[in-house]
């Protein structure tokens, strides 16, 4: 048995799939023949290709030809004689073995690139660096995990899952998932939420510990993972199993009812989502609003931008299946943990410090004005606010209004309608937000408090990092004092404040955060209706 966090609950009992993807070991030969060399890289070159295609394929059918458009990209390298050419080039002038030779040409491409002014460049650099990594994997023969062909009841064990490995993962067949590392509010962790998968994660050592095909069990609820369970564990859990499934079928009969507490005040428990998608699953629990629709999953797993159009279409999706209901779009909220392959950023020492959400936004405007404008003609369908993620001052406030204003000139001009009075909010997720949330409430409609984040800075804890996951405590005082502050100032202004941070949906937190007037609480799905059940009776 192996202890781990907590991060998404329910039971699982399956198969893992160990997901690690072998180093890539490239070693030069002192003798080479060149013939031989070039055969072998001509052999490499087309099962890439055929791999590629075979990739592209899928990729088209099952998510979109948008999508699948990244993988022609890299198609195009494996034909380019610039690459390919200069390779055999190597092998033949300068008796490099095969790998070397593509090593040292395509790492030549990649400075260069990555030094580039040019913003497509620097994008092209990702799709060089891929076609590479596969160019020298099947050189050498070093195994690639896949996530791609999965077996039913599989487990998926890996030492950290990217948001978009989480957002790739086929949910019929993976039923669990448990990482080395990471923390409760790690973006897979709040992925698992959402697609209901029981999930241990920063267990440390679990990639070690276990081998593809072993059977295991995944306690989501105790935070822990049994490997091999013997037949009476087995048991045990399958009636666990039973006892949870009961429970939820208990609270499914609050779904419909309003969430109202014993003193008589109302609040609104609503649902967190990244896809679109998931706004099925807030529906069937009950959720009377979406708190925070964490756009940039739209961005991910895929070689460019999302357009307007798309964009358009997602929003106007989610505002229509709510009917009439609150949807709070978060505008993009790329960096930190959550990164772009066509959209390659500086390497930077503390990322979640860094070039991120709105800071991004504001310097990249031609991104920022594509997303608002979505939003806004999606706000002629329902019932849309807007919301700013990571603001730290009024400035960048103000700022952010001013774009979106004028994204607002332009489609009056253009004749196309939205929301006039669209309703526009800013996350408080950054201590200095919430110390002086009197100032900023002046200038917005609404607060949403992003404890994931406020947690993090508040304490200088980082939230991916298990070792001082101790320290992660929504309880503290200084963060209590925060998320009071906020409250008080949007109260003041004759403003709502809402909490789309994790801990909204804390079992321990919910009456203290009533008790400070707390008006909008909104978690993953799965947590809803225990979160309702919890406030009516209180
Ligand atoms: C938060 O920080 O609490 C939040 C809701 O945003 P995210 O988890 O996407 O950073
Ligand atoms: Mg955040």
């Amino acid at each position: 048995m192996k202890k781990g966090i907590a991060a998404s609950s329910g039971y699982a009992i399956g198969r893992v799939f160990l997901k690690v993807n072998e180093q890539i070991v490239i070693a030069k030969k002192t003798e080479i023949d060149k013939e031989e060399e070039k055969r072998r890289l001509e052999e490499a070159i087309e099962k890439s290709r055929q791999q590629l295609l075979e990739i592209k394929e899928r990729t088209a059918s099952e998510i979109g030809e948008g999508e699948a458009e990244v993988f022609e990209s890299h198609l195009m390298i494996l034909d380019d004689p610039e690459f390919i050419g200069a390779a055999m080039q190597n092998i033949e002038s300068e008796q490099l073995n095969a790998e070397i030779a593509v090593n040292t040409v395509m790492d030549m491409y990649l400075d260069m690139f990555s030094d580039m002014e040019d913003e497509y460049m620097r994008e092209r650099a990702a799709d060089l660096r891929d076609v590479k990594d596969r160019l020298l994997r099947n050189l050498t023969g070093s195994i690639y995990a896949s996530l791609d062909n999965l077996e039913d009841n599989t487990v998926v064990v890996a030492h950290d899952l990217t948001p978009s490995d989480t957002a790739q993962l086929d949910k019929n067949k993976v039923i669990g998932f448990l990482t080395d590392i990471g923390g409760r509010t790690s973006h897979s962790a709040i992925m698992a939420r959402t697609l209901e998968i029981p999930a241990v994660v920063g267990i440390e050592d679990i990639t070690l510990s276990v081998k593809t095909g072993d059977i295991v069990i995944v306690d989501g609820v105790a935070g822990k993972v049994i490997i091999n369970p013997d037949k009476e564990t087995i048991k045990i859990y399958e009636k666990k199993k039973l006892e949870l499934q009961k429970e939820k079928l208990e609270l499914k009969k609050l779904a419909n009812t309003k969430t109202v507490t014993k003193a008589g005040k109302e609040v609104i428990v609503a649902g967190n989502i990244g896809a679109p998608q998931d706004v099925h699953k807030v529906i069937e629990n009950g959720g009377e609003g979406i708190g925070l629709f964490r756009t940039e999953f739209l961005y991910m797993d895929r070689g460019e931008l999302p357009s307007e159009e798309e964009q358009y279409e997602a929003y106007k999706y989610v505002a229509e299946k709510m009917e009439g209901k609150p949807v709070v779009i978060r505008t993009l909220d790329i960096g930190g943990d959550k990164k772009l392959s066509y959209l390659p950023l500086q390497v930077e020492m503390n990322p979640f410090l860094g070039y991120r959400a709105i800071r991004l936004c504001l310097d990249r405007q031609d991104i920022f004005k594509t997303q608002l404008r979505a939003i806004l003609r999606a706000s002629a369908h329902g019932r849309i606010q807007i919301m700013f993620p990571m603001i730290s001052s009024l400035e960048e406030t103000i700022k952010a209004k001013d774009v979106l204003k004028e994204c607002m000139k332009e489609l009056s001009s253009e004749g196309k309608s939205y929301n006039e009075n669209i309703e526009i909010g800013i996350m408080i997720e950054i201590p200095a937000a919430a110390i002086i949330a009197d100032e900023l409430a002046k200038h917005v409609d609404f607060f949403s408090i992003g404890t994931n984040d406020l947690i993090q800075y508040t304490v200088a804890v980082d939230r991916m990092n298990e070792s001082v996951s101790y320290l992660y405590n929504p309880m503290h005082p200084a963060v209590l004092r925060l998320i009071r502050m906020a409250i008080d100032a949007a109260h003041k202004e004759g403003k709502w404040c809402g909490m789309c941070g994790e801990m909204a949906g804390d079992e321990e937190a919910i009456t203290t955060l009533l008790e400070y007037g707390l008006d909008e609480f909104s978690m993953s799905a799965s947590s809803i209706l225990k979160a309702r059940q919890i406030i009516i009776n209180n």
